[in-house]
């Protein structure tokens, strides 16, 4: 074997180098050994979390897709056909899934809306119906 400091050339039995002194046991060899080891195991974890946001980043939308985006989804009956298909269907971009979905929270909150008007109205003539029948 070599001396690590001076790189004479020493017998593998020897503890000391008889050249320079320094000292060539297992301790001396293990330390230097040990120090690499802790550090791989903290490298691959570094691309792990940086490759993960990349997958939640959806392509952005042009202008012109959200253009036809909401003319398609207007019309009236397809685009409602459209809307259901593109906010629920597995394998549409996160943007267009997303505003198909609150182009129905506005749908539901129409019909909604709506419905108690018609309500209003039919329980209004009801009762419009009921007063004028007594006079
Ligand atoms: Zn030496």
């Amino acid at each position: 074997m070599f001396c690590p400091k001076c790189g004479s050339n020493v017998p593998d039995s020897t503890k000391f180098c008889p050249t320079c002194g320094a000292l060539l046991a297992d301790e001396a060899q293990q330390a230097p050994a040990t120090e690499p080891q802790p550090q791989p195991q903290y490298q691959p974890q570094q691309p792990v979390y940086q490759a993960a946001p990349a997958d939640n980043n959806p392509a952005a939308l042009k202008v012109s897709q959200f253009f036809w985006l909401d003319f398609l989804t207007g019309i009236p009956l397809v685009g409602f056909i459209l809307t259901l298909v593109w906010g629920f269907g597995g394998d549409v971009n996160e943007n267009k899934r997303n505003y198909c979905r609150a182009k129905l929270v506005w749908l539901l909150i129409g019909i909604a809306v709506t419905v108690i008007f018609t309500i209003i109205a039919v329980a209004g003539g009801g009762l419009a119906a009921l007063i004028y029948e007594q006079y």
